[in-house]
Parts: structure tokens; C-alpha cells; sequence
């Protein structure tokens, strides 16, 4: 594979990779032509031993970590067990089970350049496509004399930081980036030809948060901690109706009896908002008086008259900013693994992450605070799936009363 700096793969004049053929097992060197499905590129061989044609993906965004290989018909497939349900299935079904989509795809040239790097931030669900977008910021600084050509759904395109030669926004539902985007192969194969070289970004999916400047993704500067005890105390509870709260295992067996009966959510819903309400009330007594806020997907049933409530059914770019505003000035964002917690946690102060047991190894996932050491510890807080109001409120209370302490400990010079 040739590559520059080993995050860049060439496409443009060649793409050039071996590969081994999943029919008789022998190494084939020259892929004779890629395929844009969507979220994944994929080379096209033919094996030059039994002359058997097969796919394999280009290591960009997941398939860096999970790559896959099969036949012309989807099948002699090697793969990672793990990823098969949510990476490898999906976009076998995307190929060989008739999931295709037509996609609009709005496409903005900002910049004229002859050596460009594609940014590929397709994805299905919204936090993959979030942090696949982080690499942009990296890639600028590193490679500023390429033009940066950025795919992103059209929901991120208010993400997509300054400073690169082109946007192309893909319209649609999100959760239908899955699909094989059948206009797109022959979209990018005529972006290539405009261009002497094109490289493809590796699009790395967990880089270390320090390295990211994701304000200038957000547009917001994240709540500054020398002002942490000058402004009035604001605690902000990030919600959605398709994830949680809940403070027993038994309400927990019910709501996978309601998923698997097909059953509305509206009883969880409300649950929630109880929990929420009942938190709220114990934080504001702790503290001796909060400014307290919701945001996030829905609107359904009541929040006390004491929380401001920002929740919103379909979300607008603007309605995300708005958002990121509350969120920069929060001391602590409360939510659920799942609540989409990514950039709350890179804007406030601090954290409270509910997080479900089955959810365990994927602890940190969802998370961008950017402190290190002592700061880390005491603003990022992780508390059992089925937490208490009570439990949830006494962390709350606690980091707002007793952070200017440790930040006026840790800022002494020794
Ligand atoms: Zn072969």
C-alpha cells in the first residue's frame, strides 16, 4: 500500500495494495478497481492464482481496525466475529441484499487545490460520523499544503471545520448511511479524475482527545475552569427517548419485554423525566440554588417548571448550536450512555454518565473531556445503570461545591 505519513492511501494516480484471495489463500497484489460504497471503500481483485475475483475493504474508519474480505457473492468471508452485527453484515446486505440507497449529495467548492485528501465521515450512526470528523483538524495542521475534501452527513455539515477546499453533504436519514449509496461510486470516480493525486484519509475513529481541537469544530470555547466558581451554577440533563434512566433491574427486564413486543415507550419516558425531576430537586437543595436545563432528541411528557426545557423533536443546526452554548456553560452535564454524550462532555465543565452494565467495555466511548490526571477524575463521573436520584444528585452537588477547591490546589505553583 503506498502511503504518506502511513495515515494517507493513495488512490490517485494508483491505488496500490495486496491482499490475500479468500478462495485458494495466495497473495494478489494489484486490486483492479475501488468501489465507493458509502461508509466503506473496497478494492477488487483478481486473484492471479485461480483467477477467482474478490473484495476487500480499504482500510479507512472502522475497516482500519476490522477489515473484511468475501467473494464476488458475498460469501468465503473473513471477518472479525466482533464486528460482524453493526460493520461487516450491514454492508454485506448493502451489496449483496438489494440495501441501497439514492443519495443528494450538496457539494460546496471552496478551494482549488491539485493534491487533495478525501475525508471520508459517512457513517450510520451519528457519534462514529462525529469522530471520524476529528480527523480533520489533525489533518490540516499536518498536511496544510493538500485541499481537504470532507463527505459528511449534511446533519454535521455545521461541524466541518474552516479552512477546507471541499464539502460534500449527504442528505437523508442518517441511520440509512448503511445503505449502499449507488450514486456515489461514480460521483467520487469523477472527483478523482479532477485532481493528479488523491489520497484517502485513514478517518481514525478513537483519537486521543488531547490532540483534537474540537472547538473549532463546535464553534463554542469550552467552559474556561478558572471561572468555574464565579458563574452561577448550571447543571444540564442530556435526554433521549430511546435511551434510559432507569433506577431497577426490573424496570430494565420490562423495557426489553416492550423492544421485543413492539410496544410504545411513553411509560419510560415519563420514568424518566420523574428521575429527572426528582434529581433536580435534590441538586438545587444541595446546592442551595442552580440553574438547571434539558436538551437532547424529544419532547414528551413534563419536566418541573424549574428546568428549563430545551429538548427538541428534530433538532436543527441552529437548535445543536443553541446547544453547544448551554453546554459550554454547564458545570455539569448529566446523561446516558447513549444520550449522545460526545459533545456536551467536550463543552462543560464536567460530566455524570449513567452507564448501563452491558455497556461497560465501551466506557469512555462517548466521552470528550480533554483533562488529564486529578481533573479528569473529579469531572468525569461514571455511576451505575440503575442510580438513584439521591446518588446521582450527591455527585452533582459535590462537584459543584468542592471543584474550586481542587482547582485552587492544583493551580498552586510548587
Ligand atoms: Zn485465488
Amino acid at each position: 500500500m503506498v502511503t504518506n505519513g502511513h495515515d494517507l492511501i493513495a488512490i490517485q494516480p494508483n491505488y496500490e495494495s495486496e491482499a490475500v484471495c479468500v478462495t485458494c489463500g495466495k497473495p494478489a497484489i494489484t486490486a483492479d478497481h475501488l468501489i465507493f460504497q458509502g461508509i466503506h471503500t473496497l478494492a477488487k481483485y483478481i486473484c492471479r492464482h485461480c483467477n477467482r475475483p474478490f473484495y476487500h475493504t480499504v482500510p479507512v474508519g472502522h475497516d482500519l481496525l476490522f477489515p473484511s474480505s468475501f467473494d464476488e457473492y458475498g460469501g468465503q468471508l473473513n471477518a472479525d466475529q466482533e464486528a460482524r452485527s453493526w460493520l461487516v453484515d450491514p454492508l454485506l446486505a448493502s451489496l449483496f441484499k438489494g440495501e441501497k440507497i439514492e443519495v443528494t449529495i450538496e457539494k460546496e467548492i471552496i478551494e482549488a487545490r491539485s493534491d487533495v485528501i478525501i475525508l471520508n465521515c459517512l457513517d450510520y450512526r451519528f457519534g462514529h460520523a462525529f469522530t471520524k470528523l476529528w480527523n480533520a483538524t489533525i489533518l490540516k495542521r499536518r498536511y496544510p499544503d493538500h485541499g481537504i475534501i470532507i463527505f459528511v452527513p449534511q446533519g454535521l455539515r455545521w461541524c466541518v471545520p474552516e479552512g477546507v477546499a471541499e464539502i460534500w453533504s449527504f442528505h437523508g436519514k442518517v441511520s440509512e448511511f448503511r445503505r449502499c449509496m449507488v450514486n456515489l461510486d461514480l460521483d467520487v470516480k469523477q472527483l478523482i479524475t479532477r485532481f493528479s493525486k488523491v489520497w484517502l484519509s485513514k478517518a481514525y475513529t478513537h483519537l486521543a482527545i488531547e490532540k483534537v481541537d474540537l472547538e473549532k469544530l463546535l464553534k463554542t470555547k469550552r467552559f474556561d475552569l478558572s471561572q468555574f466558581g464565579a458563574s452561577a451554577p448550571t447543571v444540564t440533563f442530556v435526554l433521549r427517548e430511546d435511551r434510559f434512566w432507569q433506577s431497577s433491574a426490573l424496570e430494565f427486564f420490562l423495557l426489553k419485554v416492550f423492544i421485543k413486543l413492539g410496544l410504545p415507550k411513553a411509560i419510560f419516558v415519563r420514568r424518566q423525566n420523574y428521575l429527572v425531576n426528582k434529581a433536580a430537586r435534590m441538586i438545587r437543595k444541595r446546592t442551595g440554588g442552580v440553574s438547571l436545563a434539558a436538551a437532547g432528541m424529544g419532547k414528551h411528557g413534563r419536566l418541573a417548571s424549574f428546568i428549563a426545557d430545551r429538548r427538541k423533536a428534530r433538532p436543527t443546526s441552529k437548535d445543536e448550536y443553541d446547544w453547544c452554548t448551554l453546554y459550554s456553560r454547564s458545570h455539569v452535564v448529566i446523561g446516558i450512555h447513549g444520550s449522545n454524550m460526545l459533545i456536551p462532555t467536550a463543552l462543560a465543565a464536567g460530566f455524570i454518565e449513567i452507564l448501563p452494565r452491558y455497556k461497560v467495555r465501551h466506557i469512555s466511548e462517548d466521552i470528550s473531556l480533554a483533562y488529564s490526571a486529578r481533573y479528569a477524575l473529579f469531572l468525569g463521573r461514571h455511576v451505575d445503570q440503575f442510580a438513584s436520584a439521591y446518588l446521582v444528585s450527591i455527585h452533582a452537588a459535590s462537584m459543584i461545591r468542592d471543584f474550586p477547591y481542587v482547582y485552587k490546589n492544583a493551580e498552586q505553583v510548587v
